[in-house]
């Protein structure tokens, strides 16, 4: 192994994090290379560029208090636009509303599952004691620890209530809150009681993410494209190529989604293959093998219109709704008229096996808008739940992870030569912004 400076470091993954990773690393003094399976870096992290204009493919929203990205952005010339879409229009049943005032049924169980979560929470912190917040034995964590749906159907009290509760959650979580585990929610709930409302969404990037990405890769002095990583070998600092190669680093970072990662270091599977039983279990439980961490299942279809009809009717183009176009909104960026259709869960699922997926997200949509098919010129879809190097469109917790266990996945250790990167790793969860503040993380350890 080299000595602290200028060591040779394997960077398994081009997304953002891998990217800013391998720039604080070189910045540093050592010698980088970066291994990508795909034929471009940006990962999830994908700019459509379309004549007229482009759009967000992948990651599009930045936070105001995403200070990492925004400073990002500033420096390689893609500065953030400011853009905010809010209120959107709410259609369930064939009824409408807006998002700040929807039906005084759904107002109330929205109330309620506000003071649920606050309630919650605060029990979690009883006595001000922030390892309370860490200690399963101290909490009756059992009888919390539950699908996040599950929890809904309790707290609210009607159907359009609890729909409505549903849509908000599944358009922030990107997926069924059946799937989702109410303890790891929560601590997402709890980072967001520290925020003001007027931080979300107020961003995107000026030009795309994907070109971010390509200015950041310009500075790079070693990305290798189209190289697969089959295995990663964390005590010998190995990666090994699917087409057979095999390289030696003295670091290694992984910077791919938590499920590939657990599939590259394998640590149960080769625990058996030494024969080493035993110790199965804990590494299930402890290893990132066993972190538990999953992928939201997100579709985006994204619809092109000759004109920007939903302006003309005084609509922003946000909406949600319970059509299978779910959620909506303007994502069409320059002088593309475009509207994008955001489909997660079991929903997702369905639309994404669909050869007609631009269909019935248009028929959902003009049942609502008429306009959308008679202006309407070309469309596509963005399946990340079928890509291979993606797995799904961000992380989330399901079921089963007290505070504990979730707080040693985002700030997870290195494991021998191997340094983990990546939205997963990290307190913001899901966001471009926790993809840098793992590869930061990342930087110090190195
Ligand atoms: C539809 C969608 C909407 C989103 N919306 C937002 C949003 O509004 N705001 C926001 O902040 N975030 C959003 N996100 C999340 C955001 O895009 C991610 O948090 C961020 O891009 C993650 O970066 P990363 O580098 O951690 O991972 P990735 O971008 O996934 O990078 C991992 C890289 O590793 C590569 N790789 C995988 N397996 C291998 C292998 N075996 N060998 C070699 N390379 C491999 C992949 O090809 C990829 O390039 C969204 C994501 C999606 C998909």
């Amino acid at each position: 192994m080299g000595g602290d400076s200028e060591m040779k470091i394997g960077v398994v993954g081009a997304g953002i994090a891998g990217l800013r990773a391998a720039m604080l690393l070189e910045q540093k003094g050592h010698e980088v290379t970066i291994f990508e399976a795909r034929d471009r870096v940006g990962g999830r992290m994908l700019t459509v560029d379309r004549g007229e204009g482009w759009y967000e493919a992948g990651g599009e929203w930045i936070d105001a208090d995403h200070h990492r990205v925004l400073r990002l952005c500033r420096e390689f010339g893609v500065a953030p636009e400011k853009s905010s879409q809010w209120p959107g229009l709410v259609v369930y049943q064939g009824e409408f509303a807006t998002e700040n005032q929807v039906w005084p049924e759904a107002e109330a169980d929205a109330a309620l599952v506000h003071e649920g979560a606050v309630q919650l929470i605060e029990q979690w912190r009883k006595d001000g004691d922030p390892s309370r917040l860490l200690n399963r034995d101290l909490l009756d964590l059992d009888s919390m620890d539950m699908p996040l749906g599950k929890w809904l159907d309790r707290v609210c009290s009607g159907v359009q209530g609890r729909w409505w509760a549903e849509a908000v959650t599944r358009s922030d979580e990107g997926e069924d809150t059946a799937q989702v585990g109410l303890l790891g929610w929560l601590r997402g709930y709890a980072h967001y009681l520290e925020r003001s409302e007027g931080e979300m969404s107020l961003y995107r990037i000026g030009g795309g993410g994907g070109r971010l990405c390509e200015r950041m890769a310009e500075r790079l002095r070693d990305i290798r494209l189209g190289r697969a990583v089959r295995l990663i070998d964390p005590d010998e600092g190995e990666i090994e190529f699917v087409d057979g190669e095999r390289l030696v680093f003295d670091r290694v970072v992984g910077a791919v989604p938590g499920p590939i990662l657990d599939r590259l270091i394998d640590p149960v599977g080769k625990a058996q293959e030494e024969g080493r039983e035993a110790e199965v279990g804990e590494i299930r439980e402890w290893s990132i093998g066993g972190s538990g961490t999953r992928m939201a299942r997100a579709v985006k279809v994204v619809l092109e219109f000759d004109r920007p009809w939903w302006r003309e009717k005084n609509w922003t183009g946000r909406m949600l709704c319970d059509l299978p176009c779910q959620q909506t909104w303007e994502i069409g960026r320059g002088n593309l008229h475009a509207l994008g259709c955001y489909v997660c869960g079991e929903e997702g699922v369905w639309l994404s096996g669909r050869q007609d997926g631009v269909d019935v997200a248009l028929r959902a949509l003009s049942e609502i808008h008429p306009e959308a098919m008679r202006y309407f010129v070309a469309g596509a879809v963005h399946d990340w739940i079928r890509d291979e190097f993606s797995c799904g469109a961000f992380p989330f917790f399901g079921e089963g992870h007290a505070p504990a266990e979730i707080d040693r996945v985002v700030g997870t250790e290195p494991i021998g030569r191997l340094h983990v990167a990546g939205d997963w790793a990290c307190s913001w969860m899901g966001f471009i912004e926790g993809a840098l503040e793992s590869a930061e993380r990342v930087a110090g350890e190195i």
